[in-house]
């Protein structure tokens, strides 16, 4: 039932960035924690996700490896060549529903597991919420997904939402619940009393702003109400060692005060270039910039800087923020990207 996303969601902690043999050492551990379902990568992303997630796969780390693309064809043949199972995201704002159905009707015959999540599910009304998840799952989606992106739902919506979605839907549902308000825990809970047959947990409850549900603690409610995760706990806590680790190590203990729901400042910081690109559903200024990174934060940074770049160079610059990111296990700062633009501006003069 427990789906670990500290591979991708926990690298769009604010401050995070994973080296490939790191992400690995964590998938390793989380195995070892008795997790079999888990969300790898964003392999659209960067060559660095698509190589760490044949990797995984390769191995047989988990059972039921998934990765993470937009519902469009060319990510999800970039997705089914790394051997994972399918995983997407509709865009944040609608607009062009027949084209992402025909997206999902061609992942549904790539012979993998698909799952879809309808976006932002708290921005909408219930029945619409459904109405979208119905076309999704008959357009051949095994999975629906119903995310609180926002991190704005409360234990009574989401119930409602998924006791209305399991009553609707011929697929299985599952939950992903951002801790903005503090609710993740309740929320995650409040789902499965619900009906989600998945829900999204992470070490830590690491993830975007500031994360989603901890998987110790959504364990430790579930088994007792008697639900079994299959988890071992004292495995689990090594992985909470490993994470704390990384988490010390890159960012400091501030992680811990910054990261507090409601009032941390990790609640306003995006490390998505998706999240960014879409600035009227996000409403975030701090920036985090590592392998998810997107043009329009490179442009958000330079524009706190007065400065500008032609789109050539705005490209370059991200390809080099992911490279160095991936290589590192840093996230890149703004003075190492008014660097790198001082640089491509000079060669191309
Ligand atoms: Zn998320």
């Amino acid at each position: 039932m427990i789906t670990d996303d500290t591979l991708r969601e926990g690298l769009q902690t604010p401050g995070i960035a994973f080296t490939i043999d790191e992400k690995i050492k964590i998938a390793k551990i989380v195995r070892d924690a008795g997790i079999k379902r888990a969300m790898i990568s964003y392999p659209p992303a960067h060559v660095s996700e698509v190589e760490v997630t044949r990797k995984i796969v390769s191995e047989n780390i988990f059972s039921e490896p998934f990765a993470l693309g937009r519902a469009t064809r060319e990510d999800i043949d970039r997705i089914d060549e790394t051997g994972a199972n399918i995983s997407l995201h509709l865009p944040f704002k609608l607009e062009n529903l027949p084209d992402v159905i025909d997206a999902i009707k061609y992942a549904s015959k790539k012979g993998k597991v698909l799952e879809v999540a309808v976006v932002d599910v708290m921005k909408n009304d219930i029945r619409e919420v459904i109405k979208i998840a119905k076309l999704v799952s008959q357009a051949g989606a095994d999975i629906v997904q119903l995310p609180d992106t926002t991190g704005s739902g409360t234990p009574r919506k989401i119930r409602n939402l998924f006791t209305e979605a399991k009553k609707s839907l011929d697929c299985e549902i599952e939950a992903h619940c951002h801790n903005d308000m503090g609710g993740a825990t309740a929320n995650a809970f409040a789902a499965i009393e619900g009906g989600a047959d998945h829900l999204d947990t992470t070490i830590y409850g690491i993830g975007e702003r500031n994360g989603i549900t901890d998987t110790a603690s959504i364990h430790s409610l579930l088994e007792s109400e008697g639900i079994t995760t299959g988890i071992d706990v004292n495995a689990l806590k090594r992985a909470y060692d490993l994470i704390l680790k990384f988490l010390l190590d890159k960012i400091g203990k501030d992680f811990f005060i910054l990261n507090f729901p409601v009032i941390g400042s990790n609640i306003s910081t995006n490390t998505a270039g998706t999240h960014v690109a879409y600035s009227g559903v996000f409403t975030g200024t701090n920036m985090s910039l590592n392998v998810y990174a997107g043009k329009s934060m490179i442009k958000r940074v330079l524009e706190g800087y007065n400065m500008q770049a032609n789109e050539e160079v705005v490209k370059k610059v991200l390809q080099e923020v992911k490279d160095l990111s991936s290589q590192t296990g840093k996230c890149v700062t703004s003075d190492q990207i008014i660097k790198m633009v001082g640089e491509f501006n000079g060669k191309s003069n």
